[in-house]
């Protein structure tokens, strides 16, 4: 490997930047030329493909968001953008690609490696934390901190008023910031796509809680459940509990963004210097992951048939309905 290219794809997801910053910095370590594709595979096609030093990725490591831009290419989905693509990688002689992004990125980036042969390793950066191979992915842990934070000032009000509140959170089928936001803020009771809650349990215990003097109640609406969105479930649900006034909040972006966590500025780097270091030692068609606290690989083709298989933490789910009795 003698020239390497990374790129941000998707979703932006804090910790991206952090990420960047550690393939650049290892790779010129290593004495690689570097480069940064801007706004993900889009780059590549347009030849927006720009050489980057050491001193390009300073006061980057804080940063949420994704200085090299992310899109979505439709043009890289048929071999005429790939082709693209990879006649302007050859003409600057980058042999090595480090993907940061989602599921999307993956498949894009195997079938690019299958094609043409370059190397590629990927990099698990989506708030949602539903990749296989990683037992978190870049951005998760912020997201929650961002969500926790908010539902705490939501409490607050919750509090002073006796008022019930729904909150929608990001995650599209996965409930993973559901979950572990429900758990760091109290939550009383959590929705999730991949557990079913019926309305009938979820007013019995809000019933409950009434009844031992709560005085205010939080309900985490993931946004891939299977009653609708919060403002459905909060209608459906004030058709038979009128106990407390009900109010409905949705976080929306706002939890994509922000500055990353100190455990995602530290995943970041760690997931980036053993991207870099993996490409260097010869490997290709592999994600970086976290797997028990080491950094471990997972075949981008196993990593893609697990999908699905991320493992919602059941253990955690049954903690809450004890914790918010
Ligand atoms: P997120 O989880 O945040 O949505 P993602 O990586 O899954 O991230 P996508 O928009 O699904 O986001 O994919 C990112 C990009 O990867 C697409 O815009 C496209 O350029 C590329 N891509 C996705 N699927 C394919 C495919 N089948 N073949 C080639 N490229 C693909």
């Amino acid at each position: 490997i003698k020239n390497i290219a990374v790129l941000t794809s998707g979703g932006d997801a804090p910790g991206m930047n952090a990420c960047i910053r550690a393939v650049v910095r290892t790779g010129i370590y290593h004495g690689k030329n570097m480069f940064g594709a801007v706004q993900g595979y889009q780059g590549l096609i347009n030849n927006n493909i720009i050489p980057m030093n050491a001193r390009s990725v300073s006061n980057i490591l804080h940063m949420g968001g994704t200085i090299l831009k992310t899109a979505r290419c439709l043009e890289f989905k048929e071999d005429a953008g790939m082709e693209i693509a990879f006649k302007n990688l050859q003409e600057k002689e980058i042999d090595g690609l480090v993907v940061i992004g989602g599921d999307g990125t993956f498949t894009g980036a195997k079938r690019f490696g299958e094609k043409f042969g370059i190397n590629v390793i990927g990099v698990p950066g989506t708030i949602d934390n539903d990749l296989y191979g990683s037992d978190f992915t870049l951005g998760y842990d912020t997201a929650i901190n961002t969500v926790i934070e908010a539902i705490d000032k939501i409490r607050d009000t919750a509090d002073s008023h006796d008022r019930l509140f729904f909150v929608e959170v990001m995650g599209r089928d996965s409930g993973c910031i559901a979950l572990r936001s429900a758990i760091a803020s109290g939550a009383e009771a959590v929705l999730l796509p991949e557990r079913e809650t019926s309305l009938k349990e979820l007013i019995t215990k809000l019933k409950a809680g009434a009844s031992t003097k709560k005085s205010s109640s939080i309900v985490i609406v993931s946004e891939g459940n299977k009653y609708g969105g919060a403002y459905d479930i909060a209608k459906a649900v004030k058709r038979k509990f009128t106990h407390y006034d009900t109010k409905v909040t949705i976080l929306g972006h706002l939890q994509r963004g922000g500055s990353p966590s100190g455990f995602d500025r530290i995943l970041g780097s760690r997931l980036g210097f053993a991207a870099t270091n993996a490409l260097i030692a010869g490997e290709s068609m592999k994600m970086v992951g976290l797997k028990g606290n080491k950094i471990g690989l997972t075949s981008l083709s196993e990593a893609l048939s697990g999908l699905g298989n991320y493992k919602l933490e059941d253990d955690l789910l049954e903690m809450t309905h004890v914790l918010s009795i």
